[in-house]
């Protein structure tokens, strides 16, 4: 039985007063819950997370990292520092940093590499666009996406990881994937690994992501191979959150 787990992607909202309300809230709701918990919040705030939730059954990361471990990059944030602020997750490959930001999948890759070889757990999401699925390209894209990643870091390197599929056309819009939408492509994504390690596959936490509210988290998460999810405008309110939390466990 595979863990369930459910995050909260933050994106560029918050300030120090919120969110120092939204983390006591989580911090209490989160007791007794079964499902591990975690909060991606932009980079200023990592050292506020650092000391409201050490010791708490909530962790916490960054929604992206450097590829580079040090040196003359202005603006970057290496993995090393990340660690510093007590991150254990970080957010890989989001698909606002890949269509915002040009992060390309070599780039993606670089930045798994990055992450675990600083001890970090990436959170890779891969996802396809909704001109891609039009197009019947849901499965070759979402496919090449981790392909980029399992050739640069080897199958053995997902142990120490976790996948969140996010079809680009469900974040942010109101509009979810119907859970045997989600399921048919977490199974595939299953079944690539599985064709390299099928140990490594069975372990494997892939995460639903795209417009999770409290109402559709119960049927995803039923789904065989959905085993939590990566939340965003919901983990902004305490309540939608913790209710989310609540149907994983
Ligand atoms: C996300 O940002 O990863 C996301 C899934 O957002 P939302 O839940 O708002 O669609």
């Amino acid at each position: 039985m595979r863990k369930k787990f459910v995050a909260g992607n933050w994106k560029m909202h918050g300030n120090l007063q919120q969110n120092a309300a939204l983390l006591e809230r989580i911090k209490a709701g989160v007791s007794g819950l079964k499902c591990d918990v975690a909060v991606f919040a932009p980079f200023p705030y990592l050292g506020q997370l650092q000391s409201v939730l050490s010791g708490a059954a909530v962790a916490w990361g960054a929604q992206s990292v450097s590829e580079h471990a040090i040196g003359a990059f202005t603006g970057e944030v290496s993995a090393s520092m990340l660690v510093e602020f007590g991150c254990r997750y970080v957010l890989v490959g989001h698909s606002e940093r890949r269509s915002l930001f040009g992060e390309t999948d070599r780039v993606v890759a670089a930045k798994f590499e990055a992450a675990q070889k600083a001890g970090l757990i990436p959170v890779l999401c891969i996802g396809e666009t909704l001109a891609e699925r039009n197009d019947g390209a849901t499965f070759s894209v979402v496919s090449r996406q981790l392909a980029m990643v399992l050739d640069r870091v080897g199958v053995a390197a997902m142990v120490s990881s976790l996948l969140a599929y996010e079809p680009v056309w469900a974040i942010g819009t109101g509009v979810t994937a119907s859970p045997a939408q989600a399921q048919e492509v977490h199974a595939a994504i299953r079944r690539q690994v599985a064709a390299l390690d099928a140990g490594v596959a069975g372990a494997l936490r892939v995460l639903y992501g795209g417009s999770v509210k409290a109402q559709n988290a119960v049927e995803l998460f039923a789904q065989a191979d959905i085993d939590g999810g990566l939340i965003g405008g919901a983990a902004l309110v305490a309540d939608d959150f913790l209710a989310i939390c609540q149907a994983a466990s």
